[in-house]
Parts: structure tokens; sequence; C-alpha cells
């Protein structure tokens, strides 16, 4: 097989870069590890900022998202019971969030590449990834059960955190960072109607607490428990019972369903200093992570491929080979401020020291600072609803 860009990975970097480079007339083959079935059925992200909204208008992929994804305004969030609510898209001059859950976004961006004509070999996985310092870099991948080969003049790793492309990059060419968090997220999906408009985020003496949604019937909600729990030790009456009184607050009530969904995942933020190496790109997930307080994961794997797209359309359009070569540094700006950001949101709302400590006293300075200070609810709006110019 020969392609001009060979992805590995059918997550939201891999589809989007496929379509991208297809409106651009350049061609593109996704090798994916799951089935169809798997990955469309995947529950993760679910809130798009308007950066990724506007890249789906242009994608012609969003008619579903618009029909069915609900447009936020603003964000509670919520210390010891006191809510103050952040009308981001009022300080950001209009710009939005929608909420639209990964798995439908990933359901639009395959039919879209399906229709497209955008080949997708779907249970199949790239096992290596020879002649990245030649001009025809192949993927060696295995196929029913057979070992085949895809030969192309660039290869796109969009293969998540676990994949293969960070691991083909030369150990000593690039820096690694790592924060792993002293706690996790328990998260669940209920059949119950939302019970606040917007968003929750709620500092409480006992953990963090998160409402979300995913549609009119589901919502989505996190409860902070320590590194190690198990999700056997919570019972679906002790988890509404938590949250209930993690996100209390005076005349407000929460809304409970039945579970359907739920999961314990470790908090951590890391990242590389180098995207790149000779013909290997990697994209999203592949080469960072941010713990999901600041909502950005899907975001700023979409934020790669978009560059990434630019820098390729250069090359084969233009015989340009400088925003490739500048890829890295140019997705770096993004990822530094997205990680300062989802840590601070993190640090800012969780459990970390005794109640009343010295250093709950300075969490709650910061928490304060935003009801007083449009200056600091603005900087937080404008992360939160994802930074135009870079
Ligand atoms: C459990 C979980 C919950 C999350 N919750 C949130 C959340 O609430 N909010 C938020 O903002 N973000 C969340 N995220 C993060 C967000 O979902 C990711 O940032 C996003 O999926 C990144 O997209 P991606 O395309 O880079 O990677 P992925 O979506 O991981 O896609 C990578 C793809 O590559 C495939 N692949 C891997 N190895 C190979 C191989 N060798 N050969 C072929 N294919 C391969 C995988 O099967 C996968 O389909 C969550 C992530 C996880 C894991």
């Amino acid at each position: 097989m020969k392609t001009q860009i060979g992805i590995i990975g059918a997550g939201p970097a891999g589809l989007t870069l496929a379509l991208l480079l297809q409106k651009q007339g350049i061609n593109a083959v996704i090798l994916e590890n799951r089935s169809r079935e798997y990955v469309e059925a995947r529950v993760r992200a679910g809130l798009l900022e308007q950066n990724t909204v506007d890249l789906f208008d242009e994608l012609n992929v969003s008619e579903r998202l618009h029909k069915e994804g609900l447009a936020h305004h603003g964000m509670y969030l919520s210390f010891d019971g006191v809510r103050h609510y952040v009308p981001y898209t009022k300080l950001t001059k209009g710009r939005a969030t929608t909420i639209y859950g990964q798995q439908e976004v990933v359901k639009d961006l395959i039919k879209a590449c399906i229709e497209r004509g955008i080949p997708i070999h779907f249970e199949t996985t790239a096992t290596a990834i020879d002649g990245m310092e030649t001009s025809s870099p192949t993927i060696q991948f295995t196929q029913n059960g057979e070992n085949q080969s895809l030969t192309c003049d660039f290869v796109a790793a969009c293969d998540g955190y676990h994949g293969i492309g960070r691991k083909h990059l030369p150990k000593d060419s690039y820096n690694e960072y790592r924060i792993e968090y002293p706690f996790s997220w328990l998260g669940i999906l209920a059949y119950a109607p939302p019970s606040c408009d917007e968003l929750i985020y709620s500092y409480h003496e006992n953990g963090f607490a998160l409402l979300s949604l995913r549609s009119p019937t589901v919502s989505r909600l996190y409860l902070q428990v320590d590194n190690g729990d198990k999700i056997e030790n919570w019972s679906d009456t002790a988890i509404w019972d938590e949250l209930e009184k993690r996100l209390h607050t005076e005349g407000w009530n929460l809304q409970r369903g039945e579970i359907f969904e739920k999961g314990i995942t470790p908090m951590r933020s890391f990242m590389i200093d180098k995207m790149q190496h000779g013909r290997l790109f990697l994209a999203g997930d592949a080469a960072h992570i941010v713990p999901p307080t600041g909502a950005k994961g899907l975001n700023l794997a979409v934020a790669d491929v978009k560059i990434l797209a630019k820098g390729f359309a250069s090359y084969f359009k233009k015989k340009n080979i400088q925003l490739l070569d500048n890829y890295t540094k140019t997705c770096l700006k993004r990822v530094w401020r997205v990680q300062d950001f989802s840590n601070f949101m993190t640090y800012l709302m969780h459990k970390q020291a005794p109640h009343g400590s010295f250093e709950y006293h300075l969490q709650k300075a910061k928490f304060d600072y935003i009801q007083y200070s449009k200056a600091q609810a603005m900087t937080i709006a404008e992360n939160y609803v994802g930074l135009k110019a870079i």
C-alpha cells in the first residue's frame, strides 16, 4: 500500500487530519487498531471549544453537532457552597463552548471520511515505523493476522498516549514532563436530566465534584477520589450522596437517575517538547495529556492537526518545508498554555490540603479573586473557551 500521509489512529486527531488533508487534495490512509463499533462507543471528552466547532464548520461535519449539541455560555465555580457564575461568552465577546460527546464527534468524522473516500482500516494494528529519516517512511502493520506495510511521504502518529508513534522518537531527541496528581476522578454517566443549565465545578472539604452533561437526558458527573480507590468501593447510592454533598448550595437540588457507566481515571499532566523526527509527526494525546479539569484534551488534539495539515499543504503545494520544520514550535505555544490552564484549574478546584490550613486559605483567596476581579474572570473565560490567537 502507498499513500501521501499514513495516519495511525482514528481518534479525533487522526480523523480530523485526514479530512483537512482531503480538502487540500492530499491523500491519506488511516490505520486503526480497534473496530469501528468500539471507537464510536468510546466515552471520553464532551466539551468543544469555539475553535474546534469553527474547524468542524469549515470541514462541513457539524450539522448534527449544531442540531444535538448544547451551546454553553458560562460556568459555575463553587467553593464551600458559594457559587459564582463566570459568563464566559460575555467576557470573550461572544465565544462559547458546545457540549457534544467525543463519541458523537468520532461518529460524524468517520462518516464524513467514508463518504469522502478516505480509506480507514479498522482492526489494523501499526507495529513499527521504518525509514523516518528517508523520503519514504513505512508503517508496518498487521491486519487479519497478516503482516503488511504502508509506504508514505510522511507518517502522522495520532495514536494516543499508548500508541507506537512516541516510542519511535529517538530517546535523546526530546524532554519529557510529567505530573501524576495525588487524586483521580470517579466519573459516571446517568440517565438524569441536567440539574443545571451550565457546568458546576465545585470545591468541597470532602474533595472536588463536577456536574456536567452530555444531552438533555444524560448527565456526566465526577468526584475526586484517592489514587488507588476502586469503583467497587462505591455503590450508586454512595456516589449520588457524595455528589449531593459536594455540589450543595442553598435552594438547589441534584437530579438523580440510573447510572449506566462508571469508572475511575487517574489525573496526569504529560508532554514531550519535540513532536516530530524526520518524516514522523505526533499529534494529540500521542504527544501530550492534560488533566480533564480544563476540558482540553480533544480540543488540543484538533488544534495540533490543524497546524500539521497546513504544514503538509504547504509542502505538497509550494514545496515549502518551513511550516513542517516549525510544527513543534508552533504547537508548543498552545500546548504549554493549555497545560498551565489545566494545571491551574486542577489546583484551584481540588482538595489538596487540610480544610482551614494555610494552603486552603491561599486556594480560597484565588477563588475569591475571581468573584471581585473582572480581569481574573476574563483570564479564566478566554482560556476556557480557547484562545483564538494561538
Ligand atoms: C478515559 C478517558 C477519559 C477522558 N475524559 C476526558 C474528558 O472528560 N474531557 C476531556 O477534555 N478529555 C478527556 N479525555 C481526553 C480526550 O478524550 C483525548 O484528549 C482525545 O481522545 C485525544 O484524541 P487523540 O485522537 O489524540 O487520541 P485518541 O482518541 O486516544 O485516539 C488514538 C487512536 O489511536 C488508536 N491506536 C493506538 N495505537 C494504535 C496502533 N498501534 N495502531 C493503530 N491504531 C492505534 C487508538 O485505538 C485510538 O483510536 C479522556 C481520555 C481518556 C483516556
